[in-house]
């Protein structure tokens, strides 16, 4: 088992990719704490599987990132999934919904990594190897979308969160990656689609846009999760890593 007897923390494991991620990684023998602001969602992803324990965590509070550390184990991998996506040009952005992108997926991350890096570089210390995996996307400094202009400002400024967190601790044994999907069959895109004008030529020109002809589905997007969080990847850190069924080919 690829994740055997490793402690990993995930947020917004709910539903979609996190929730992918909890369910793969446990069944590479992983000890899963998954994380949401969802109790129910939560809930009936430890009815699925039960060796999976849960927390609600609401990201954006730094009190109760503090309160989780405080309560869990020291971690070998933390995956740091949260994110929102805001539709819209530079045009149609308010500051509330460009602050809060930021606060979501750039400042939750930093809050998150700031909270369980010390216990992840203690593991680090002891094992050789810790491993920070942050949520980034295509859609960031990798590559511009039509009506993703807070999304990608968040998701650049994701990797450059990435890269600076592996040039501190390169020689600490904790690496960090961000990974890249392209766009990912979940809830959250269903939702997205579904809040069009026209959500049947909307689901057209999600699929248009990937090369392969198919939406990803999230276990698409596991095997690198679960790569980018095991030893295997033990000589990988900084990157940003894409899973983008060729669009950026
Ligand atoms: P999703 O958007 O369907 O679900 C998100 C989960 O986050 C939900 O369970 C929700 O309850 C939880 N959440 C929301 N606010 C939270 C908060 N404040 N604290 C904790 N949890 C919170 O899932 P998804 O589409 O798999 O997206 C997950 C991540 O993947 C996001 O960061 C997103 O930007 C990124 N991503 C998604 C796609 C895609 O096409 N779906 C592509 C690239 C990147």
């Amino acid at each position: 088992m690829r994740l055997n007897g490793l402690n990993i923390l995930i947020t917004a494991a709910g539903q979609g990719i996190g929730r992918a991620s909890a369910l793969a990684a446990a069944a590479e023998g992983a000890n899963v704490f998954a994380t949401d602001i969802n109790s129910e969602a939560l809930a009936s992803l430890s009815a699925e599987n039960s060796s999976i324990r849960t927390s609600r965590l609401d990201v954006t509070k730094q009190s109760e990132i503090d309160d989780l550390a405080a309560k869990l184990p020291k971690m070998d991998g933390l995956f740091n999934c949260a994110g929102i996506v805001h539709n819209g040009t530079v045009l149609d952005i308010t500051d509330a919904d460009w602050a809060f992108a930021f606060e979501l997926n750039v400042t939750a991350m930093m809050r998150m990594c700031r909270a369980f890096l010390p216990g992840m570089l203690e593991r680090a210390g002891e094992t050789g190897t810790a491993s920070v995996l942050n949520m980034a996307s295509m859609a960031s400094s990798i590559k511009g979308f039509a009506n993703r202009a807070s999304y990608g400002a968040t998701k650049a400024a994701v990797i450059g969160l990435t890269k600076s967190i592996a040039a501190d601790f390169v020689k600490q044994g904790l690496r960090c990656n961000a990974i890249c999907p392209g766009t990912v069959d979940t809830p959250s895109l269903r939702g997205r689609i579904a809040a069009s004008a026209d959500p049947v030529q909307a689901e057209k020109d999600f699929v248009a846009r990937q090369p392969m002809g198919r939406l990803a589905s999230v276990d698409d997007i596991t095997p690198m999760v679960i790569y980018l969080l095991s030893p295997e990847s033990r000589f990988v850190s900084g990157q940003a890593m894409l899973v983008d069924g060729g669009v950026t080919i």
